[in-house]
C-alpha cells in the first residue's frame, strides 16, 4: 500500500509499504478514505518530539471503512464506515473509565503521561498512522464510531481531532456567561475554540496569530475579533487594554511548541521575544489572563518548553487546565451539533490533496502556503 513515510526532521515521502494485519483479537483493519495533516503533525514533521523514529507514518485523524476485524471486535463490522478518534483507548483502564480517553493507562506501553495516539512517535506508543491507504486500529471496539446516516467524509474526518479539540479547549477555560476569550493561534484547532467558545456564553472572543488570512479566516468563520500581534508592540498589553487593564477572563493557548521557533524568526529585534525553547503564547496566555483567570493549554509541548512563567501563575492565582482532547467522550454531543448545523467543520478544509502528493501538503501546510488553513490527503 502507499503510505507516508518519515525521513527525518522535514523529509517526508510518500512509499510502498505491507498492508497492516491484525496483531490482536481487539484490532480492526480500515481503509482510509480521508486523513488530515494536523498542527500535531508538525512538531513531527520539525523533529520536535523524542523518539520519533525514520520510517513510521504519521496521521492521526482519519475516517475510512472496515475492512477486516479481530476475532474479539463485536461493535463494528466490514463495510461499516467509521470516525476513528485520534486517541487510542482500551476502554476500561482507570482513566478511559472516568472518560479520560486521551490518558489511556493501557495504549501505551512507554508509561509516559499520554495515551497513545495514531502515527505520533514512540512516546506515544509507536503506532503507525493514518497518512496511508489501511491503518490497524487497537480496540477497534472502543473508539471508532459509526458516521451517521447523511454525515460527508469531510465533516466526519474533522470530528478525530479538531472539532473536540477545539471544544474541549473552550470547555476547559470554564467560560462564564459574557466572558472575554482570547486565543492564541488562529490554526483550525483555535478556530474552532474561537467558534465553540460563543456555545459556552462568551460576551467576547479575540483570537491573535500573525497570519494575515488566518485571521481574516477566523473573522469570518468564528465570528470573532482578530487580530495580528506582529502589529502589536506587546501582545500582554494589548489585551491588558482592550479589557479595561483587567485582563481577558480565561485564554486559550492554541498554538505549542512551534510557537518559539515561528516567534524567533519573526519578531527578533521587535524586543518581544523571549528565549529560544520557551512556550511564546503561553507566557502571553498567563501574562494577560485577569487575576484568578484561567488558562486552558491544548497547544502541544515538546520536553523542552517548560520554561513558563510560573511565579506570574501562582501570583496571579491562575488556574491551567490543560489536556489531551477526549474524543469519545465528545463524539456524541459534537455529531449533533454537527447535525444540527451549529458547526459546519468542513468549511475549514482548504485543500484535498491526492495521498502521493504527501510531502507537498506539509511543506505548504508548515510554511503557510496558498493560504492553507486544513489539508486533507485523499489515497
Ligand atoms: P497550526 O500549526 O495550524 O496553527 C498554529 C498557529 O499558531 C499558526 O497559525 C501560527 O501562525 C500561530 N502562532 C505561532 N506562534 C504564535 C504566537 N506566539 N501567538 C499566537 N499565534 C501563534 O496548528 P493547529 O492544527 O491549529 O494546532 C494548534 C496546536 O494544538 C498545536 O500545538 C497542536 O499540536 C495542538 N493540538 C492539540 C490537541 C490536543 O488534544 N491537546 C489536538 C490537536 C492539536
Ligand atoms: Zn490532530
Amino acid at each position: 500500500m502507499l503510505a507516508m513515510n518519515y525521513r527525518g526532521p522535514k523529509r517526508v515521502r510518500i512509499d510502498q509499504k505491507p498492508i497492516p494485519e491484525i496483531l490482536h483479537p481487539e484490532d480492526a483493519i480500515v481503509r482510509v478514505v480521508r486523513s488530515c495533516i494536523c498542527g500535531s503533525d508538525l512538531h513531527l514533521y520539525n523533529g520536535n518530539v523524542p523518539d520519533t523514529r525514520v520510517g513510521s507514518t504519521f496521521g492521526h485523524e482519519f475516517v475510512g471503512i472496515v475492512e477486516e476485524i479481530g476475532s474479539d471486535v463485536h461493535k463494528l463490522k466490514v463495510g461499516d464506515k467509521v470516525i476513528v478518534p485520534f486517541n487510542i483507548s482500551c476502554g476500561r483502564c482507570a482513566f478511559c473509565k472516568q472518560e479520560l480517553y486521551g490518558n489511556c493507562h493501557e495504549s501505551n506501553s512507554q508509561a509516559t503521561a499520554v495515551g497513545a495516539i495514531f502515527g505520533y512517535s514512540h512516546t506515544a506508543g509507536g503506532y503507525n498512522g493514518g497518512q496511508a491507504e489501511y491503518v490497524r486500529v487497537p480496540y477497534a471496539d472502543v473508539g471508532p464510531t459509526i458516521i451517521p446516516e447523511g454525515m460527508d467524509w469531510d465533516d466526519a474526518v474533522l470530528l478525530t481531532d479538531v472539532v473536540p479539540t477545539g471544544y474541549q479547549a473552550a470547555e476547559m477555560a470554564g467560560i462564564q456567561k459574557g466572558d472575554t476569550v482570547v486565543i492564541f493561534g488562529a490554526g483550525p484547532i483555535g478556530i474552532m475554540a474561537a467558534r465553540c467558545s460563543w456555545l459556552f456564553g462568551a460576551g467576547r472572543v479575540i483570537i491573535i496569530d500573525k497570519e494575515d488570512y488566518r485571521l481574516e479566516f477566523a473573522r469570518n468563520y468564528s465570528q470573532c475579533e482578530a487580530y495580528n500581534f506582529m502589529d502589536m508592540e506587546d501582545p500582554v498589553v494589548f489585551v491588558k487594554k482592550t479589557t479595561d487593564w483587567m485582563g481577558a477572563d480565561v485564554c486559550i493557548d492554541a498554538v505549542g511548541a512551534e510557537a518559539a521557533g515561528n516567534v524567533l524568526q519573526t519578531i527578533t529585534g521587535r524586543k518581544l521575544l523571549l528565549q529560544a525553547g520557551s512556550a511564546t503564547a503561553l507566557h502571553w496566555a498567563i501574562n494577560s489572563v485577569k487575576k484568578g483567570g484561567i488558562v486552558s493549554i491544548v497547544g502541544v509541548y515538546g520536553p523542552t518548553d517548560n520554561l513558563v512563567p510560573i511565579g506570574n501563575v501562582v501570583n496571579k492565582g491562575i488556574t491551567i487546565r490543560a489536556n489531551q482532547a477526549s474524543v469519545k467522550r465528545l463524539l456524541p454531543r459534537l455529531i449533533d451539533h454537527v447535525q444540527n448545523g451549529i458547526i459546519k467543520p468542513k468549511q475549514l478544509i482548504t485543500h484535498r490533496v491526492p495521498l502521493e502528493e504527501v510531502a507537498d501538503a506539509y511543506r505548504m501546510f508548515s510554511e503557510k502556503l496558498d493560504n492553507c488553513i486544513k489539508p486533507v490527503l485523499i489515497p
